[in-house]
C-alpha cells in the first residue's frame, strides 16, 4: 500500500496545508483537521489509523514540516529576487542533520546573484532541508551574513552525480501528493 488517496484526496490535504500555512496554524491544528478528513473519507484503509497517535501524528507532522519548509523558501526566494542584491550567500543551518554532506560544504558560498549555480541549488535541496539564501551588496556585507567570499565553488556543483535530485533540482518542488506518498511509504516500515 502506498497511501495514495487519489488526486481529489491529495488536493483536499493540500488545501488544508495551505490554510494552515497562510493563517499561521501549528502542526497540531493540521493533524486534527487531517484526522477529520481521513475519518470522513475512510482513508484509514491506506493510512495509519488516526487513533494510532504516534504513527499518524508523525506522518502529519512530517508532511506539515516538509510543506512549510518549501513554502517559506518560496517566499524567501521571491523576496530575494525582488531585493536585487549583487551577491547571494548560501547558508546551511543543519550541517550534521539532513543537510550534512554537500549542503554543509556549500555553507558560506558567495556568488553573483545571476550565477548559474542558483538555477540548480535554490533551497530547499532535499526533504526537510533548511538551507537558505540571503542577499548582500558587497563581499564585506556577505561576511556579516555568514558568507565566506574567498570560498571557491566546488567543482562538482553542476555534476549530475551531485546535484539535487529531480524533485528539488533548480527550484523544482515535490507536490503534496509526492511528499505524502513518500512519507506514508516510510511509515509502513
Ligand atoms: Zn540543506
Amino acid at each position: 500500500m502506498d497511501g495514495d488517496v487519489g488526486k481529489a484526496g491529495w488536493s483536499a490535504v493540500e488545501g488544508l496545508l495551505a490554510e494552515a500555512f497562510q493563517s499561521g496554524q501549528p502542526a497540531l491544528w493540521f493533524q486534527k483537521h487531517l484526522g477529520s478528513l481521513v475519518a470522513e473519507h475512510q482513508w484509514d484503509v491506506v493510512w495509519p489509523p488516526v487513533t494510532d497517535k504516534s504513527r499518524f501524528g508523525e506522518v502529519a507532522a512530517d508532511l506539515y514540516r516538509a510543506y512549510t519548509a518549501i513554502e517559506y523558501a518560496r517566499q524567501r526566494q521571491a523576496q530575494l529576487e525582488a531585493a536585487g542584491h549583487a551577491l547571494w550567500v548560501y547558508r546551511c543551518h543543519d550541517p550534521i542533520g539532513v543537510c550534512a554532506g554537500l549542503h554543509a560544504v556549500l555553507d558560506g558560498l558567495v556568488l553573483p546573484a545571476d550565477h548559474a549555480f542558483w538555477s540548480i541549488w535554490a533551497p530547499p535541496n532535499a526533504p526537510f532541508c533548511t538551507c537558505s539564501v540571503t542577499g548582500a551588496r558587497s563581499p564585506d556585507a556577505s561576511r556579516r551574513l555568514g558568507g565566506s567570499p574567498e570560498k571557491s565553488l566546488p567543482t562538482w556543483w553542476d555534476d549530475v552525480e551531485h546535484v539535487p535530485d529531480a524533485s528539488y533540482f533548480g527550484g523544482e518542488r515535490p507536490s503534496v501528493r509526492e511528499l505524502g506518498v513518500a512519507l506514508l511509504a516510510l511509515s509502513d516500515r
